[in-house]
Formats: C-alpha cells, sequence, structure tokens
C-alpha cells in the first residue's frame, strides 16, 4: 500500500488558493507561504509566551518538565514526520503544530477552566481555538501596516479546526473557513500528533516529578509495556530509567506509524484523491486504528487518574483557579485598572471579554504577580484598625 497522499495535499493550485492573505505580503523571498506562516508564528510575542505557561507541571519544581513552549515544539516534530511520511505539506503541519497552542491561558487547563466558568457568569465562554485566531488576527502588532500576523487561509482554518467542527449558525463570523466541509489533512493530523506528544511528554514528566512510578505505568499502560518489555530484551542490564526513556520513544514511534498506516488505508478505503474530495468525505479519516486508539485511550485514563487528579496538582489547580477568578472579577468590576491601552477594547467589546483576553494572553508568572499586587493595593485600601 502507497502512503504516498502527496494528490490530496495543500499542493499546487490548492496551496495558492489557501495562501491568500487579508492584506497583500511581497512575495519572492524563497519561502513557501507556509514557510512564511511558520516564520512568523515563531517571532510572534505569543509565541515567546508559550515558555512561561505550565504544561502540566509548574517550572518552579524542575527545570526538566516540559513548559507549552517545549510541548509545542514536539508537537512541531510529530507533526511534521506524520507529513512528511504522508506527502503532505509539511510546512503547514508544521506551522499549524507551531500555532495550536497560542490561545492557551497560563496554568494549563485549569487555567483555561477558570477563565471559561468565569466568562460564562456572563453569558460569554473561553474557547482556545477561537482566542488563538484572535491572537493572530488582532492582538499582535508587530508590522506596520496592518494588526496580527497576517497569516494564509489555510494557517488561520487550521488553528479554527485542528482540534474540533464549529457550526456556521453558532458562528457566522468564522464562515470564510469552510465550517461545513473536513479540514485539510496537515490540519487533521495536528490533534493527533498533540495527544501521541502529550502521552509520551506527561509519562515522561510524571515519572521526573516522582508522582508516578516506572513499574506502576509500565504495569497499567500496555502500549508502553510493550515498548518497555522490547527495550529490556535487547539491553537486560541497563537501568530501567533508561530503558523506561527508550520505550516512551518507541512507544512514540508505534503511535506515529500506526497514524500514517491507518490514515493512509483510510484515504485509499474513501477514494479521495484531491483535497477537494477529502473537504467532502462525511468524516476526517486522518486515525489511529482501532487497538492503537484505544491503547492511546487507556494510556490517557492512566495519566487522567494517577497524574492530573493527584492531590498535590489538583491543590496547584485550586489555587490557579483563585488566581484567576479573583482577577477577573476584579478587572470586571473596575476596569479602569485595566492597561489603558485596552480603553477601546473595553467600550467595543466589554470589560468581561478584554479581561479575559488579557489573562489569557499572560504567563504564570505575570499573572502570580499580577495577583500579588493586587492584593496588596486591596490590603492598603482597607480602612486602619484601631
Ligand atoms: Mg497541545
Amino acid at each position: 500500500m502507497s502512503l504516498n497522499l502527496h494528490g490530496c495535499g495543500v499542493f499546487g493550485a490548492e496551496e495558492q488558493r489557501l495562501a491568500r492573505r487579508v492584506f497583500p505580503a511581497p512575495a519572492g523571498d524563497g519561502r513557501s507561504p507556509f514557510e512564511r506562516d511558520r516564520d512568523r508564528v515563531v517571532q510572534s510575542r505569543a509565541f515567546r509566551r508559550l515558555a512561561g505557561k505550565t504544561q502540566v507541571f509548574t517550572s518552579r519544581a524542575s527545570d526538566h518538565f516540559r513548559s507549552r513552549l517545549t510541548h509545542t515544539i514536539e508537537v512541531a516534530q510529530v507533526a511534521r514526520q506524520i507529513a512528511a511520511a504522508l506527502g503532505l505539506n509539511a510546512d503547514l503541519a508544521e506551522t499549524l503544530a507551531l500555532v495550536h497552542d497560542i490561545g492557551h491561558p497560563p496554568f494549563g487547563h485549569a487555567g483555561e477552566r477558570a477563565l471559561d466558568r468565569c466568562l460564562r457568569r456572563h453569558g460569554l465562554s473561553f474557547d482556545h481555538n477561537l482566542h488563538a485566531l484572535r491572537i493572530v488576527e488582532h492582538f499582535e502588532q508587530r508590522y506596520a501596516g496592518h494588526r496580527g500576523l497576517n497569516l494564509t487561509l489555510a494557517t488561520r482554518e487550521g488553528i479554527i479546526k485542528h482540534s474540533r467542527d464549529y457550526d456556521v449558525a453558532q458562528h457566522p463570523e468564522l464562515a470564510e473557513y469552510f465550517l461545513d466541509q473536513r479540514p485539510p489533512l496537515e490540519a487533521q493530523i495536528i490533534d493527533l500528533a498533540d495527544e501521541i506528544a502529550y502521552l509520551t511528554a506527561d509519562l515522561d514528566d510524571g515519572v521526573e516529578s516522582g508522582l508516578l512510578e516506572i513499574d506502576h505505568a509500565v504495569g497499567h499502560v500496555r502500549i508502553l509495556r510493550r515498548s518497555f518489555e522490547a527495550v529490556r530484551r535487547a539491553h537486560p542490564a541497563a537501568e530501567d530509567k533508561y530503558v523506561f526513556h527508550d520505550a516512551l520513544q518507541t512507544m512514540q514511534k508505534t503511535l506515529v506509524l500506526d497514524l500514517v498506516r491507518q490514515t493512509a488505508e483510510n484515504v485509499r478505503a474513501s477514494a479521495a484523491t484531491t483535497l477537494a474530495e477529502i473537504r467532502a468525505l462525511p468524516m476526517r479519516v486522518a486515525r489511529l486504528s482501532p487497538q492503537a486508539e484505544e491503547e492511546r485511550g487507556e494510556g490517557k485514563r492512566y495519566l487522567f487518574e494517577t497524574l492530573y487528579t493527584c492531590p498535590l496538582l489538583e491543590r496547584e489547580h485550586a489555587k490557579a483557579e483563585a488566581v484567576v477568578t479573583e482577577l477577573f472579577d476584579l478587572w470586571v468590576r473596575e476596569p479602569e485598572q485595566l492597561p489603558g491601552a485596552y480603553t477601546e477594547e473595553i467600550e467595543a467589546e466589554g470589560a468581561p471579554r478584554v479581561a479575559a483576553d488579557y489573562i489569557a494572553g499572560m504567563t504564570d508568572n505575570f499573572i502570580l504577580q499580577q495577583y500579588e499586587d493586587a492584593r496588596e493595593c486591596s490590603d492598603h485600601a482597607e480602612p486602619a484598625r484601631e
């Protein structure tokens, strides 16, 4: 079976059509449109701030844990590898991976949950894909002639659609992103590249943190166990921690190869040979095989039960949620305390949305500093006690 899906990728006339930018950009410096997008993303401030955002563990505990930035780089490696193996546009896949988490607030998923809960009290909601689009279209101000990064249509569509579908009736503002069609394969693989990368990374960081034991993880995650046993057979005298690390890489490779094979098989079975036909299919076709998907799910459940919800991380989540919620409520109550540059936005969008945008852009350290400052102010504001 040929794995090469070049004919279904974003190349040729499809690349030209999807390379459209809102503002004209002078061409001809030798880079492809998606290489240019990648470079704009990498040079954005929002991308650099990913270094200061929690993935699972905060950097305070160890310098070796993933941040959202290093997680993002790992997803980009995996996405590029998958795209290249399938003959797809690897530059587009890499760009989509590099931008996939740019809309994440500080403090990982706890921060996102808290921000969403805060906004829902005001009839709004927080969605990191929609927020990522706002960042690349409005908040990044790095160019003389326009707001935003002026990314191609393919990259903006991928930002919106890499992990889920949106209903055009609920999101008329997204109409230009072909909401009734499947996204290109380069976007379809991003969510799975993300899942594969963080399954590997979180098992690794979980053991590094001391919250997970190698034997326990190997005993409960079948796909890891098979990899571990294979590495152990090849290196009977090696220390467990090296066998474990090697096994994680083997597990990741197994999942990547499975995704490549199954996606090629699904495309072949669908009879699609062009991007237009991929878009018209009733379902996304980038998938793991049923067995690999089951085993990936087992690994994810294991991480959820033993790591993400362990008492130590739950305490951190509770603190994170309190910090986000208290600052949000403060800035909605007293929007004049937000930076002066936001005055116009507050008039246009209302204080809750602007407070959420401001918080979502923050690093963990910056929001903690804001929290300290706000507490000091409120301490000073209290009437003197006799
Ligand atoms: Mg991610």
